[in-house]
């Protein structure tokens, strides 16, 4: 099954559905007691997630792919899905399911919060306060101005799909949504990220946040893995554009979406929609 692991990772627009739905159920709960922990899904390792106990949740909330839960004392709590990590709110008395690797009982009858990860390439860490776990991470895509944006890609000549996957040039995008917002934009996604104009840059800029918004209102893509907070799946899989459409004709031309590999990662688009790019010689 072809790139099954990179096309089921959960990213921003998932995140964001995962966050908002949470929020209502767990902000301003406590965690009551540990029921259930894989002590190596825990970061750093040693950390005693029985200091949570009793703990009030203030705020949950998402950065990049990072699921942050502030708690009262000023630690966060930061989950990460990896590729197949799910973060739920279920009743006590569901069935816990296999790679469950983290339970926490809520006050107030409010359920239990579940981790689970059948893959493991995610985790969960302990921050103390004052650390926010977004140092290593670029801008935010959806509040992210163009200027930002040029700087970021400014910095790197490699082509432009593999550095809208570098999270610390940009914090959130993934292959999904970096092969959409290039086929709105009509970019061609080996073209070097630092050749772009100010005027594909302005465009780009506006197309990865209506790509992502839109995914937002679908509560995102569900390939595999991925349910909300609720356990729902997303509905935006049925409305991608290229990703993981080679072979199938493009929504606006006709034209067979075509696949290429970049960086170890498969890359869909229309070879009408997004012209290879015509570059001048580099300037020395
Ligand atoms: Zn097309």
């Amino acid at each position: 099954m072809r790139d099954r692991k990179e096309s089921c990772m959960p990213e921003l627009p998932e995140v964001e559905t995962v966050v908002r739905t949470l929020g209502p159920k767990l902000v301003g709960r406590r965690f009551t007691r540990l029921v259930h922990l894989r002590p190596d899904m825990l970061q750093p390792a040693g950390a005693d997630l029985a200091v949570l106990t009793g703990q009030a949740v203030r705020r949950i909330h998402r950065r990049g792919k990072r699921i942050l839960i502030q708690l009262e004392s000023g630690s966060t709590l930061y989950i990460h899905l990896g590729m197949t990590g799910q973060l739920t709110i279920e009743t006590p008395d569901a069935p816990t399911k296999p790679h469950t690797h983290l339970i926490l009982d809520l006050s107030g009858d409010a359920g239990q919060l579940r981790f689970r990860d059948p893959r493991r390439f995610g985790g969960v860490w302990l921050l103390p306060p004052g650390q926010m776990g977004d140092h290593d991470i670029g801008p935010e895509p959806l509040s992210m101005r163009a200027a930002q944006l040029a700087k970021a890609l400014s910095r790197t000549s490699r082509s432009i799909k593999v550095a809208l996957l570098d999270q610390r040039l940009l914090a959130g995008i993934g292959n999904i949504y970096a092969d959409e917002a290039l086929h709105i934009a009509g970019l061609h996604p080996l073209t070097p990220a630092d050749r772009l104009s100010p005027e594909q840059v302005r465009l780009l800029c506006h197309c990865i946040k209506r790509v992502l918004r839109r995914a937002i209102r679908h509560r995102g893509s569900s390939l595999r893995d991925y349910v909300d907070g609720n356990g729902a799946s997303g509905g935006f899989q049925k409305l991608h554009r290229v990703y993981d459409r080679e072979g199938q004709p493009c929504r606006y031309c006709d034209t067979l979406i075509h696949r290429i590999v970049l960086a170890g990662r498969s890359t869909c688009f229309c070879p009408r929609c997004q012209p290879a790019p015509r570059l001048k010689a580099r300037v020395r």
